[in-house]
C-alpha cells in the first residue's frame, strides 16, 4: 500500500514538473541533434556501448552514481573509477546519478547535499572537479522541493517523459526516449530518429547495459549500432548532452 502511494506521488510529481518549467528553455534548431546516454553504468555501456558509439566517430554521456561503483548483480556488473577514467580518456561525457542511486524525492535537503557533495567527490576523481556537470535522476524519478538544490548545481537534469525536446523545454527536467527490452522495441526506435530528423529538435536516448543478453533496461549490441547509425544516416548531430547544450547555446 505504501508502495502503491509512493508510487502515485511519484507519477504526480513527475506530471507536476512537465505542467513547468522550473528553467525554462527554448530548444530551437535547424539541425536535428541526437543524444545517447547510459545510467548507473554496467561495464558493457563502456566495453560495447561506448566502442559502438566510438565506430561512428561519436560520443556518449555516462550518468554515473560513484555508490554502485564495482557492483555485481543479477545480468550487470557496474563500471568503478577505472572505467569511468576510460571513457572519460576516450572523450565521453561523465555526468551524475547522485552517489547512493535513492529516488531524489525521497532525500531531505541535507540528506540530498551530502549524497551529491559525495558524488561531486567521486567524480572529481575521474578527470577532476568541472565547473557544472549534467545530472540525470535515478529512475527518472523528479521532486519539487529539489528543484533549486539540481538547479544550481548542474547544467540540465534529464529525466524520462517518451518525448523529443523541442521548443519550449526545461533544463531541470529534460526529456528522454528509453532504449529497453523488448529487442524489438529498442529497434523500432529508428522511428523517433526519423521523427526528430523530419522536425529537428533535440532526440535523448537513455539505456544501461549493451549486452548480448540484456537486462530488461538494456539493449543488445547490434540495435544500439543500428540506432547510431541510423541517427548518423539521417543527418542527425551525434554528440554529448554537454556537446548539445553548446550547440543549442543553453545554460552557458
Ligand atoms: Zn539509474
Amino acid at each position: 500500500m505504501i508502495e502503491k502511494l509512493d508510487d502515485l506521488y511519484g507519477r504526480a510529481t513527475n506530471k507536476a514538473l512537465r505542467l513547468r518549467a522550473y528553467r525554462p528553455a527554448i530548444v530551437a534548431t535547424a539541425t536535428p541533434i541526437v543524444s545517447f546516454t547510459f545510467d548507473d553504468v554496467p561495464d558493457t555501456a563502456l566495453t560495447a556501448g561506448a566502442r559502438i558509439l566510438e565506430a561512428h566517430g561519436v560520443r556518449g554521456s555516462f550518468y554515473i552514481a560513484g555508490g554502485l561503483a564495482g557492483r555485481v548483480e543479477p545480468g550487470r556488473t557496474l563500471i568503478d573509477l577505472d572505467g569511468c577514467r576510460e571513457l572519460a580518456a576516450r572523450g565521453h561525457e561523465i555526468g551524475c546519478h547522485t552517489y547512493a542511486h535513492d529516488a531524489v524525492r525521497r532525500l531531505g535537503p541535507s540528506a540530498l547535499a551530502a549524497d551529491l557533495d559525495r558524488n561531486a567527490a567521486y567524480l572529481a576523481e575521474i578527470e577532476g572537479a568541472r565547473a557544472r556537470r549534467n545530472f540525470a535522476f535515478p529512475y527518472n524519478a523528479g521532486s519539487i522541493p529539489a528543484l533549486p538544490e539540481l538547479g544550481r548545481r548542474y547544467r540540465t537534469c534529464r529525466a524520462a517523459g517518451d518525448r523529443i525536446n523541442r521548443g519550449p523545454t526545461d533544463l531541470n527536467f529534460l526529456n528522454a526516449v528509453e532504449i529497453r527490452q523488448p529487442e524489438e522495441s529498442a529497434l523500432a526506435l529508428t522511428a523517433r530518429i526519423e521523427e526528430v530528423a523530419r522536425e529537428p529538435g533535440w532526440l535523448i536516448f537513455f539505456t544501461h547495459d549493451v549486452a548480448e543478453t540484456p537486462t530488461d533496461y538494456g539493449c543488445r549490441p547490434e540495435t544500439l549500432d543500428r540506432l547510431v547509425g541510423h541517427a548518423v544516416a539521417k543527418g542527425c548531430v551525434v554528440e554529448t548532452v554537454d556537446a548539445a547544450l553548446n550547440r543549442l547555446g543553453l545554460a552557458a
